[in-house]
């Protein structure tokens, strides 16, 4: 299946080099606003305005540098294919931590800070933004596939218990204990294969 918004990751995806990012409007489950790659996004795409693409490319080079910061607990997973990055504009990053008492989510910040740093954009701020509350709804279709990949079952997008085998893909799977490794998973075990895995918890 693909949704609006895996078009929206490819769509965005072919855009690095060009003008501001921004994701269309994506089909998210729980309606967050839409996150916004660029200042001031604009329908026409392709116009050559000096400034304007100039804009672009600060954008363009500052949300590669987010993207490069993976979430510290799943490094196989960016902090773009988390859902927190709210926004990337030419003066500063907007993170929506995943949730409060994870701990993760001040490491996060400061990754992110260091990572502008490092890139020579000392000059954008970070700003959190608490609400709305990040879900596990805002996990990309593209993080999902990768925390299956990585052996961790992504959340069930209806909210629902239930959990797919990231060994071998049954669905006879019952849930050990409401903690696994981290306060943000728990642990599960497949009856067929009889490997546990973590389920990324729905929030
Ligand atoms: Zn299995």
């Amino acid at each position: 299946m693909v949704t609006v918004a895996e078009k929206a990751r490819s769509a965005e995806r072919e855009d690095l080099a060009g003008e501001a990012l921004e994701f269309p409007d994506a089909e998210w489950v729980s309606e967050p606003p839409p996150p916004s790659f660029g200042r001031s996004p604009s329908p026409c795409r392709g116009g050559s305005n000096g400034s304007d693409q100039t804009d672009g490319r600060r954008v363009a080079a500052i949300a590669a540098v987010v993207e490069s910061v993976a979430d510290p607990e799943i490094p196989v997973l960016s902090i773009v294919d988390l859902g927190i990055v709210r926004a990337v504009e030419a003066d500063r990053v907007v993170l929506t931590p995943t949730y409060t008492g994870c701990p993760a989510t001040h490491v996060i910040e400061r990754d992110v800070r260091d990572a502008l740093d490092a890139a020579g954009y000392r000059d954008v701020r970070i700003d959190t933004v608490l609400s709305p509350a990040w879900t596990t709804d805002w996990i990309t279709p593209e993080g999902r596939a990768r925390l299956h990949a990585y052996g961790i079952a992504p959340p069930d997008p209806e909210g629902r218990r239930v959990a797919v085998c990231p060994q071998c893909g049954s669905r006879q799977t019952e849930e050990i204990s409401r903690f696994g490794s981290t306060p943000c998973k728990a642990l599960w075990r497949c009856r067929d294969c009889a490997e546990p895995f973590d389920l990324f918890k729905c929030h």
